[in-house]
């Protein structure tokens, strides 16, 4: 009976974490509170949560330790709430395997419908697909969450994967850059242009012999990317 998502709260800031406690209580979400790195590592290992609520600054050392210590065993979602402002660490964070980023201040709305967003695309990505994609040098196995160039493993972010997956699932079809924001990130406003063609730019690095003649991933200039 009780489906109840778990929401960690990884925080040090006490009237935040009151403020997102309440919100919770409100909406239903079971949470936990971490205001360290250390405390936060462990608790998620522990209790594996649906989804995590990030600030980079704890007392202890940097949030982003904590995303590649999750991003080691889980895809979970992780929104990283943020007082940084630039453009640069939200990048940083993104490529490090956050899925979302919120700088505060924040509206509270706001951060639950990207909660809701995330939620759900946690739950459509993982059972989406069997077995395997192959086509010239690339091979994707979704089992393994796998992928191969030419024989050798390379290693995509959590959402390289889902852009690469989602391009794949969609081959022959041109994806707007606006559908691809919208699939992968729940929503597209908020997110730059320019994000994406970073993670494009990243992806074709590792998943295209040149990267300036790509054979897989195609741009179709002032629409988006189609995958051949
Ligand atoms: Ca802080």
């Amino acid at each position: 009976m009780d489906n109840k998502k778990t929401i960690l709260i990884v925080e040090d800031d006490k009237y935040i974490i009151h403020f997102l406690s309440m919100s919770f209580k409100e909406e239903a979400y079971a949470f936990q509170v971490a205001g360290t790195v250390k405390e936060a590592v462990s608790l998620f290992y522990a209790n594996r949560p649906d989804l995590v609520i990030l600030d980079l600054g704890l007392p202890d050392g940097d949030g982003m330790e904590v995303i590649h210590s999750i991003r080691e065993i889980a895809d979970t979602p992780v929104i990283v709430v943020s007082a940084r402002q630039e453009e640069e660490e939200k990048i940083h964070a993104l490529d490090a395997g956050a899925d979302d980023y919120v700088t505060k201040p924040f509206y509270m709305g706001e951060l639950l419908a990207r909660i809701r967003a995330a939620l759900r695309k946690a739950e459509i990505y993982p059972q989406e697909k069997a077995s395997c994609f192959e086509q010239g040098d690339l091979l994707v196995d979704y089992e393994k969450r796998r992928v191969e160039v030419g024989g050798t493993e390379v290693h995509l972010t959590p959402i390289e994967y889902k852009i690469l997956s989602l391009l794949i699932a969609n081959r022959g079809k041109v994806l707007t850059h606006h559908y691809i924001l919208k699939e992968i990130w729940g929503y597209a406003e908020g997110v730059e242009a320019g994000t994406l063609r970073v993670f494009m730019a990243t992806l074709r690095r590792k998943i295209e012999k040149n990267p300036s003649d790509p054979q897989h991933i195609i741009t179709e200039v002032g629409v988006g990317y189609r995958f051949k």
